[in-house]
């Protein structure tokens, strides 16, 4: 069974602009974690072999994220998905030949000719296989994983990170930038 993509409130007074995004407002969206916390979320979803971009479970974590943003319709066909990130397995030194961490870029009304629109960057956090540990140490507020295991899957906003993610905007645009040359000299060959 799915679990729920859960954001929990802004810890900050007033709350941070993008902790909950004003709907009307263009913004591109980041989101990535662990491919155990993806994986229950999206228990269907097969990420081996990986596919060219994108990764059709990539474009069903960017609907789902984009529902828990702003609610609405859950078609996955109208979302402008533009860039993924792929982490591969290790085994010591050596790369394996599948991911254990997906990150997916997409946009929400973002004019197609804006190369530096706002960026919300959201981390899934994996709180079943530390006890909670990593979500203690790295977000501004205590998590208790039992009120997360079996029911939903933490999703937070770099707003409520202890990592700043100064340079999110400036990274997040570049990558998809590159991301869009790729497929323009792939789609010329
Ligand atoms: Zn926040």
């Amino acid at each position: 069974m799915a679990l729920e993509l859960f954001i929990p409130p802004c810890v900050h007074n007033p709350p941070h602009r993008l902790h909950s995004p004003p709907p009307e407002q263009p913004l591109r969206i980041q989101i990535q974690g662990p491919l155990e916390s993806i994986h229950k979320l999206l228990p269907n979803e097969l990420w081996h072999p990986i596919e060219p971009f994108p990764q059709p479970g990539g474009l069903k974590l960017a609907t789902l994220t984009h529902w828990a943003l702003y609610g609405g319709e859950k078609a996955d066909d109208a979302l402008a998905v533009r860039d993924e990130y792929l982490a591969w397995a290790m085994e010591g030194r050596r790369p394996l030949n599948h991911i254990d961490y997906y990150g997916v870029t997409f946009d929400h009304l973002v004019p197609a000719d804006d190369p530096n629109p706002e960026v919300l960057a959201l981390s899934i956090i994996e709180v079943d296989n530390d006890g909670g540990a990593f979500a203690n140490k790295y977000l501004l507020f205590p998590v208790d994983p039992t009120e997360y295991t079996g029911k939903k899957v933490l999703v937070v906003p770099r707003c409520c990170q202890v990592k700043k993610g100064t340079q999110d905007r400036e990274r997040c645009n570049s990558l998809v930038a590159e991301r869009d040359n790729e497929i323009r000299r792939s789609s010329r060959r």
